[in-house]
């Protein structure tokens, strides 16, 4: 299978997916994750449509950035303080944010770029030890913080990492509980609380995810493979 062809079967069972759920495939983002892949793959995805790409470390985007033509780059996976100055200029979105602490690193940075930062606070719904991302409860707590603390920052929606379940219905109650806090956000939008995306879902579980309200779906093997197998089925 070629990337191109991937990107299509993704793009149907997104399209269904979000049908189910009473919207169209276009109502649904695509970023294409392109960790440990090569700038030669992900200019295959580009050109065959694909308009956002997302890495969870800093030091793959600033290899591979010169080397992808025009994209938006989302950082996607957990941020050090100490290695935001390296990305606030080349992101347009950071899904990752789980502290205030982070947060006003962020805004500091952009304060300095002259820019306004678009964030997503990650929420570690299933309480899983193993994953980053506040709890349901902590939430709220952290919004009204950063929208207080942080003026260069604007909070986009919210971001989760479901629980790696057989059947992937089996985490829609996960994900359910981070669509019940995003809306009571988009209900209520300010310039600093501005919530347009919802980000859940990844190979395994993103029709579950847009089932249940996901508006941006994170997917990297079913586009460009295994990871840890790629040599070898080349
Ligand atoms: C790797 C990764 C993905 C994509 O995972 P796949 O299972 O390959 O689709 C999505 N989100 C995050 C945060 C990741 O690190």
């Amino acid at each position: 299978m070629s990337i191109k062809s991937n990107i299509e079967y993704v793009n149907e069972l997104k399209n269904a997916a979000a049908e189910k759920s009473g919207r169209t495939g276009e109502d649904v983002l695509l970023v294409a994750v392109t960790k440990l892949h090569s700038p030669e793959e992900i200019n295959e995805a580009i050109d065959a449509g694909v308009t956002d790409i997302g890495e969870n470390k800093v030091q793959e985007i600033l290899d591979k950035y010169d080397k992808v033509k025009p994209v938006r780059w989302h950082l996607i996976g957990h941020l050090q303080t100490n290695k935001v100055k390296y990305i606030i200029d080349k992101v347009c979105l950071i899904h990752s944010v789980d502290s205030l602490h982070l947060a006003k690193e962020i805004d500091k940075r952009a304060a300095q770029h002259d820019l306004t930062m678009d964030i997503l606070v990650q929420v570690n719904s299933a309480e899983e030890e193993s994953k980053f991302g506040v709890t349901t409860e902590e939430t709220d707590q952290l919004i009204e913080d950063i929208a207080q603390q942080c003026p260069n920052v604007r909070i986009k929606g919210l971001m989760c990492i479901a629980p790696f379940e057989e059947n992937p219905d089996d985490a829609k109650p996960y994900f359910a509980q981070v669509k019940k806090i995003y809306d009571k956000y988009a209900a209520k939008k300010t310039d600093r609380i501005d919530f347009s995306y919802l980000s859940m879902g990844m190979t395994n579980d993103f029709e579950a995810a847009i089932e249940e309200g996901s508006n941006l779906i994170r997917v990297g093997t079913a586009i460009f493979g295994y990871r840890d197998y790629r040599s070898e089925e080349k």
